[in-house]
């Protein structure tokens, strides 16, 4: 199993010379498996994606924030209907599923009803979801407190354990269910949007700190993480900055394009 960044950025794209060593591209990632394909998320990161057309394809949404979703209409291989696409969230059923993506792809933000036009993307509640991939890698779902509410994914198999934690506020409370889901894990991208001077100005805007990070890579015991959902006011410089002043050789800051061995 490898884990590849697609997207890094939170919150909004940030083209411009000053954010390519990191990447600007909004939230998403992939698992490359070779009997499987699985898509976290379609921030602006889903563009570029080659969708497989050899195995099946899941696409599973964390939430339905703008810069988790925005690049979804603009992947080309999105349109190719001899591949099976399906599409899940542990956040909603497949119901809701639809009934989000189809209102926020229709013409009052986007110019076709973009759920109408792809019929051959099949909507499966979340335990339908799993049992596509069942035989290849565990997945189950964890709820993330972020506004609006987002849910994490853990996936296992028998060459490790990855864990998908964007977009939630870490704190004392939800601390003991996280640290449960997330032990020993091999892998963990972790959403540290904020430093923690920043974060004491961010109470309930539903991200974590870098240092949190830190932390929870101990708490777990787990052997990696990599701090993603970069803010997109900060620059490579500024980056590099944080990457000198947190960076382990076990903890480090998620760029695009990167692949990571599990
Ligand atoms: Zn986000
Ligand atoms: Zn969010």
């Amino acid at each position: 199993m490898e884990v590849k960044f697609l997207g890094v950025r939170g919150s909004t794209a940030t083209p411009g010379n000053e954010f390519s060593k990191f990447g600007g591209n909004t939230s998403c990632t992939e698992i490359i498996h070779k009997d499987f394909q699985v898509i976290l998320d379609a921030g602006t990161g889903f563009t570029d994606i080659s969708i497989r057309k050899d195995v099946p394809v899941l696409v599973l949404f964390s939430h339905f924030h703008f810069d988790h979703i925005q690049g979804l209409p603009f992947c080309r291989d999105l349109y190719s209907p001899d591949t099976p696409i399906y599409f899940s969230s542990a956040l909603v059923s497949k119901e809701e599923l639809k009934g989000i993506l189809g209102g926020c792809f229709s013409p009052h933000y986007f110019p076709i009803e973009l759920v109408e036009n792809l019929t051959h993307i099949q909507y499966l509640e979340f335990n339908e979801a799993s049992k596509i991939i069942k035989s290849f890698c565990d997945v189950k779902s964890i709820d993330l407190r972020h506004p609006g509410g987002a849910t994490g994914y853990i996936f296992e198999n028998n060459t490790g354990k990855f864990c998908y934690l964007l977009d939630h506020e870490y704190d004392d409370e939800s601390a003991p269910t996280i640290i449960n889901a997330a032990r020993d894990a091999d892998f963990i991208l972790w959403d540290g949007m904020f430093t923690d001077e920043e974060l004491k100005m961010r109470k309930g805007w539903g991200h974590s700190s870098i240092s949190q990070g830190a932390d929870f890579l101990v708490s777990t015991n787990a052997k990696k993480l990599a701090v993603c959902h970069h803010s997109p006011y900060r620059n490579d410089k500024e980056m590099m900055i944080l990457e000198r002043d947190y960076a382990k050789k076990n903890l480090f800051l998620a760029r695009e394009g990167q692949i990571i061995k599990i």
